[in-house]
């Protein structure tokens, strides 16, 4: 296999205490960006794709440009599935060749969740492919809720024991106050849970929705002991401020390598300083 499972990443980083960055990649440009941060820094790395991502760009396109960066790398690099919806979308990914798979039933009731969980782990584990479940919802930041519809979106400890001894998960994705997308003000993790989740879960950790966490409170989580950290919107926006300040200043540029090449080094600047904040550095 060319991908590395996230299993043996992620045991790792566990083992030596940093987590590993799992980036989302849709593009060409993206993903030689996150992967020329990894190599600048010598570190492992999860390039993860969303059933989106693979829509856009076709699921042979998005495998053969994470293939070819990933053979000149020469990192161990994991090519994982981010938030999978389906079986079918597993089995699809699986067949081409990914190492990894996210089966995400958290929105499900807890007994369907860990029945379909399991049905993947237990295809996935035949051909060496790594499984992240995830259990307790990511309350999106532009969900209106209460406080107590926040508690109770929130990974419970027990139950994620439970989760993982029943569905045999290589990793859990955790929910304690974290959200996708960026945050409306500081985000308010709940770390005593984490710290809950990690003393009665023997596999790794993940993090998703990272992204404007602040630097502090992601150092505090991977000391906890978060194994796998998602970053997505602050590469986005990365882009995004690169190609549009370059077309303010360049109106008349018409070549799409000279609009998209600077935001190539804005996105590879984000990733090398989250890689450093993950403490992944050198750990290839
Ligand atoms: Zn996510």
């Amino acid at each position: 296999m060319l991908f590395v499972p996230n299993k043996l990443l992620l045991e790792k980083a566990m083992a030596e205490g940093y987590a590993v960055g799992a980036f989302n990649t849709n593009n060409l440009e993206t993903t030689r960006a996150i992967v020329r941060a990894a190599r600048e820094l010598d570190s492992p790395l999860i390039l993860a794709t969303s059933e989106g991502a693979i829509n856009y760009a076709g699921i042979n396109n998005l495998k053969t440009m994470a293939e070819i960066a990933a053979q000149e790398s020469g990192l161990p690099i994991s090519l994982h599935l981010d938030h999978g919806t389906s079986l079918e979308i597993v089995m699809r990914c699986i067949r081409h060749g990914w190492s990894s798979v996210m089966y995400d039933g958290s929105k499900l009731p807890f007994e369907e969740n860990v029945a379909n969980t399991r049905q993947v782990v237990e295809l996935a584990h035949l051909v060496g492919v790594s499984v992240e479940g995830e259990l307790g919802r990511l309350v999106g930041v532009e969900d209106n809720i209460s406080v107590t519809e926040r508690e109770a979106a929130m990974t419970d400890p027990d139950q994620a024991q439970e989760f993982v001894k029943r569905t045999g998960v290589d990793a859990l994705a955790v929910a304690i106050g974290n959200a996708h997308g960026f945050y409306k003000g500081e985000p308010q993790l709940d770390f005593i849970r984490l710290e809950q989740i990690r003393a009665r879960v023997e596999v790794p950790l993940v993090l998703h929705g990272a992204s404007g966490i602040p630097d502090e409170g992601i150092r505090r989580a991977v000391k906890i002991g978060v194994d796998k950290i998602n970053i997505d919107t602050e590469v986005r926006a990365a882009f995004q401020k690169a190609v549009a300040s370059f077309l303010a200043e360049n109106p008349q540029v018409i070549d799409p390598r000279k609009i998209l090449g600077p935001a190539i080094k804005a996105m590879s600047e984000v990733v090398k300083s989250k890689i450093e904040l993950f403490g992944s550095v050198g750990k290839a």
